[in-house]
């Protein structure tokens, strides 16, 4: 996203400041001047990880909603708001409007900003996503997985709560809660009381922050939910998790730009549904009476061979004539089976997914035989290529 209308370094890309805070010094919960909600103004949300996959989706689906849309983004020496630029508001081409969204600089393990951020924004709901959100990664950084997803979400939850404390305001906030975190499943399929058993670092730093959202529910009476969510796919998913990789791999290969693609364990089983309904599932439960967890899921498992099969025959190709093995992408621990039962989410919220398997392996694959189109024709043409794009 270009950043304009603002000098270098703003905290925030492409809108007039909008950072107003009157600056007191961290945890002094002294009466402050939070923005008054009139009848007319716009609610107001804030994202964590609004760049990532469901950040983007959520931002899109909340500013379709009327809601005003702060985002927390990391300060990147590229550009990393792709996945969100055409939400974005030239701020010298708008007329009159208010901005939609809003995008402040800012790291989820910085509890100063967190502070600062809720105040000067005075949210009326946070959705908390941003995390070290991959699974083998996260045994390579395990300490930097637990500071972001663990601590990053208790400094969110103490952020709200003092706002709430001296402003009087209430806010509903929303924990990217993870199927991950059943590990070595008790059950199948897992509900919202199947005991959790975490298998990586990931899951353990998920493990608390879900029960610190709880705990904040109960202790402080917090409008806090978390959804359990299980893996959930688009076009937009970041190109290192399993069905991104295997689609991207589909296009590539189909138009001769690669010849191989490098798996680990073909056996295990994810219940995989579509991001853009999962963000549907997170607002609502934002909409009711209390806060709760809710499984959000399909209901239907399948095998990583079996997600590879059905994408390369989209585009008619075998995929075993093109998966070769490789013990990098094996975990230490694995998780080899998940499937949700997402019933409570359907009676309580009246949720449902509406995309099933097929036609999200049919839209991922899609738009990477779009994506390596573009590769394709840019090669061809003598130019080099940027093998990562925002849909
Ligand atoms: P994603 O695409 O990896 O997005 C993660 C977001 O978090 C990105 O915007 C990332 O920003 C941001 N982030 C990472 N570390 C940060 C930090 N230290 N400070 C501020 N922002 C940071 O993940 P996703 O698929 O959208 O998932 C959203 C949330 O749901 C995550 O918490 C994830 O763990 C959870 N979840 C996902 C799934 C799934 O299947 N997708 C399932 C269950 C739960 P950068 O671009 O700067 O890295
Ligand atoms: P996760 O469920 O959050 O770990 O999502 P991923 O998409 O990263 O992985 C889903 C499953 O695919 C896991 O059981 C992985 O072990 C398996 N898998 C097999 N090969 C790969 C690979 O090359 N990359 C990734 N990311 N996962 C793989």
């Amino acid at each position: 996203m270009p950043v304009s209308g603002g000098p270098e370094g703003t905290p925030q890309i492409g809108v007039g400041k909008a950072d107003n805070s009157p600056g007191e010094a961290a945890r002094t919960l002294i009466p402050m001047a939070t923005p008054t909600p009139s009848p007319t103004s716009p609610r107001r949300a804030l994202i964590t990880g609004i760049n990532g996959q469901d950040g983007s989706y959520l931002a899109e689906f909340l500013v379709g909603k009327g809601y005003q849309v702060h985002g927390l983004i990391r300060r990147a020496s590229l550009f990393n708001t792709a996945r969100i630029d055409h939400i974005y508001q030239d701020p010298h081409l708008r007329q009159n409007n208010a901005p939609g969204m809003i995008l402040h600089h800012g790291d989820i393990t910085d509890a100063n900003i967190l502070e600062r951020l809720v105040r000067s924004i005075g949210p009326d709901e946070v959705y908390n996503l941003a995390a070290q959100s991959h699974v083998r990664v996260s045994f390579e950084i395990p300490i930097h997985t637990a500071e972001s997803v663990a601590m990053g979400a208790l400094k969110l939850l103490e952020a709200v709560r003092d706002y709430q404390q001296v402003s009087g305001r209430s806010v509903r906030y929303y924990q990217a809660s993870s199927s991950e975190m059943y590990g070595r499943v008790a059950e199948t399929p897992q509900t919202e009381s199947t005991p959790f058993r975490p298998r990586s670092p990931y899951a353990v730093a998920k493990v608390m922050a879900h029960h610190a959202t709880a705990n904040y529910r109960e202790a402080y009476g917090l409008h806090a939910s978390c959804g359990i969510l299980f893996n959930h796919e688009s076009p937009r998913r970041g190109e290192t998790f399993v069905t991104r990789k295997i689609t991207r791999a589909v296009g590539r290969i189909k138009l001769g730009l690669q010849g191989a693609l490098f798996l680990g364990n073909l056996d295990a089983q994810r219940d995989w549904g579509f991001a853009g309904d999962y963000v549907e599932a997170m607002w609502a439960m934002l909409q009711q009476p209390a806060g709760d967890d809710y499984v959000i899921a399909t209901g239907r498992s399948m095998s990583v061979r079996e997600f590879a099969d059905r994408a390369f025959a989209q585009v008619g190709l075998v995929a075993k004539d093109f998966i070769r093995f490789d013990q990098r992408y094996v975990r230490p621990s694995e998780v080899e089976t998940l499937c949700g039962d997402a019933s409570k989410a359907g009676r309580a919220l009246g949720w449902e997914p509406t995309t099933g398997i097929e036609e999200l392996i049919g839209m991922m694959v899609e738009g990477d035989l779009e994506l390596a189109a573009q590769e394709k024709t840019l090669r061809d043409a003598g130019h080099g290529v940027r093998t990562e794009r925002g849909r």
